[in-house]
């Protein structure tokens, strides 16, 4: 088996080599970039298996590294996790989603950092490598690419698809129209922000027959969530 490969992108050198040297002795190759500039060459050179990025990088945050990363086609499935100094960063980052896998708070130790790595790299390496995807009777069947209850295929159109299948990957957080454009999308097409409320509505028109069209939740001044979880 080949090693996994680990892009560390970190501009502080100490704590970049702590993370190399951890990640190595754990049994990763490792390439380090120390900053966004550095990371973009690094990618287009070769693809890592993972990348951890600093959230203080001096040319660009580590959130909009991340942000464009899931933006684009070629490394969008490319899993992150993205490494803070503070507790509130880590919250503000959660909050502002630029859609990385994990975040995790510094300082912490190697081994929890390989743990982390390990968790995120066994969720597929690429959240699209899951086939199904269920919630009580609602199945995504991303395979054959449809959507069943029971035995009854949900009738889609294809962007409403896209926007199902994308809540069902990522349930329980809170999306804005913005982040849904560039991930369901994608970051190069031009849609009005207006035209998602159009697609969401024709979302839950298919989903009323059977009740989960309370799942696709508007969330106040902050876009929408997927949850099937009982709303209060
Ligand atoms: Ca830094």
């Amino acid at each position: 088996m080949t090693a996994k490969q680990i892009l560390v992108v970190e501009d502080e050198r100490p704590i970049r080599e702590m993370i190399a040297f951890g990640l190595k002795r754990a049994g990763f190759e490792v390439r380090e970039a120390g900053d966004c500039r550095a990371a973009r060459a690094a990618l287009a050179n070769q693809r890592p298996d993972l990348v951890l990025i600093d959230w203080m990088l001096p040319d660009h945050s580590g959130l909009e590294l991340t942000r464009a990363l899931k933006r684009e086609r070629d490394t969008r499935d490319l899993p992150v996790i993205i490494l803070t100094a503070r507790v509130e960063e880590a919250d503000k980052i959660a909050g502002l989603d630029g859609g990385a896998d994990d975040y995790m708070t510094k300082p912490f130790s190697p081994r929890e950092l390989i743990a982390r790595v390990n968790a995120v790299l066994r969720r597929g390496g690429s959240v699209d490598e899951t086939e199904t995807v269920r919630f009580e009777q609602l199945l995504l069947d991303r395979a054959a690419h449809r959507v069943l209850v029971g035995e009854r295929a949900v009738s889609l159109g294809p962007t409403e698809y896209r926007l199902l299948e994308f809540f069902m990957m990522h349930p329980e957080r809170v999306y804005s129209r913005e982040q849904l454009l560039d991930r369901v999308w994608g970051g190069n097409v031009y849609v009005e922000e207006r035209t998602i409320d159009v697609h969401i509505r024709r979302l839950r028109r298919s989903l009323e027959d059977y009740g989960y069209d309370r799942w696709v939740q508007t969330v106040r001044g902050a876009g929408y969530r997927f949850s099937a979880r009982a709303v209060s």
